[in-house]
């Protein structure tokens, strides 16, 4: 809800080209694809086609174009010399395999090194990360609606399967795979607590969250929990894994849920559904039906209930924000009535 106070305020401020507003936020019009300041002078577009970002730099990653009127990106250098900068995100954005830094910079008439420093002024990241950024993003989007989620990389602009895995395993938290052998060759720390919500157990790898549930019954949990962990090091909350765990827990049932790491391993289409879940917005549910439609399996709900049952990481990948076609809770694999208490914490948050 608070984003939504947000959004709108910020809305108000673009109705109003409210100068005020400026270097607080940016808004981009999904129909020309170019982003401005909030005071800027061309013509108000529709609510519709209006999408925020907090820094310039969201802007440019999701593949605006700077407005040529309010010239975003000309805050503090001449505006010379921030078009040209936005041009090379530009390239970067169209390019579907890596550019060369040498070819921007001959492009800006800048030697690579001058190049280098003047967009990182201008962007907040080097060329390199901002490229892996654009390709992150890519992932993001394509993901969903992808056949297999190498191929859906490859769209994305990762150039080979080993780039996915060094570089998207952070970008997603999900890894196609399982984890090998009960955890063999892993390090879990784990806590359970006495959360709103009953009993829960918190597990993290290295990487992040890789198991949250709620049960009733502490040992039967934690008997689980070690049965499919059998083989891995399994040892006490540590100050990093403290951290973690406290975050979780107060993210249950806030839209924080969604910046938390997770680790969890799955098949190609199990990975696919729980991706498709993570963009379900908060407060918002939908139905089973609706979730295989949006990763472009109409006819496969089912498979999509039981990949949503398979989800070993309640709440952070919020499978309890589907629902039956006429309103129902359907099931919840930790108890229909915590999915009932979380989906109304979420409504009412
Ligand atoms: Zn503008």
């Amino acid at each position: 809800m608070e984003q939504e106070t947000t959004d709108q305020e910020r809305w108000q401020a673009v109705q109003e080209r409210d100068h005020r507003a400026e270097n607080t936020f940016w808004f981009g019009v999904t129909t020309t694809r170019i982003f401005c300041r909030p005071g800027c002078p061309a013509r108000t577009p529709q609510r519709e086609n209006v999408q925020f970002f907090g820094t310039v730099r969201e802007a440019l990653v999701s593949g605006y174009r700077p407005c040529k009127r309010c010239k975003p990106l000309a805050a503090s250098l001449a505006d010379e010399q921030a078009a040209v900068i936005g041009d090379a995100c530009q390239k970067i954005v169209a390019a579907n395999t890596p550019v060369r830094l040498g070819d921007l910079a001959a492009d800006a008439g800048m030697s690579e090194a001058h190049f280098q420093k003047l967009f990182r002024k201008v962007v907040g990241l080097s060329p390199a990360q901002f490229s892996r950024a654009v390709r992150e993003q890519r992932l993001h989007q394509q993901l969903p609606m992808a056949e297999n989620v190498l191929g859906a990389a490859l769209d994305a602009g990762y150039a080979s399967n080993s780039q996915l895995y060094a570089e998207a395993p952070e970008a997603l938290g999900m890894t196609p795979g399982a984890f090998r052998n009960k955890g063999e060759g892993e390090t879990i720390r784990y806590a359970v607590v006495d959360t709103w919500l009953g009993p829960t157990l918190v597990a993290a790898t290295e990487r992040g969250i890789c198991r949250l549930q709620f049960g009733d019954d502490i040992q039967e949990m934690m008997a689980l929990f070690e049965r499919n962990f059998a083989n891995a090091t399994i040892l006490p909350a540590d100050d990093r894994f403290k951290e973690l765990l406290d975050q979780a827990i107060s993210a249950l049932g806030s839209p924080e849920a969604l910046k938390l790491p997770l680790d969890v391993r799955g098949t190609a289409f199990q990975i696919k559904v729980w991706h498709a879940l993570r963009q379900i917005p908060f407060g918002q549910t939908i139905s089973y039906g609706e979730l295989a439609r949006r990763i472009g399996q109409p006819t496969a709900s089912r498979a999509v209930a039981t990949a949503c049952g398979s989800n070993d990481v309640a709440v952070l990948i919020p499978c309890h924000r589907v629902i039956g076609k006429d309103g129902s809770l359907t099931g919840y694999r930790w108890g229909t009535e915590r999915k009932r208490e979380i989906l109304a914490r979420e409504q009412t948050s």
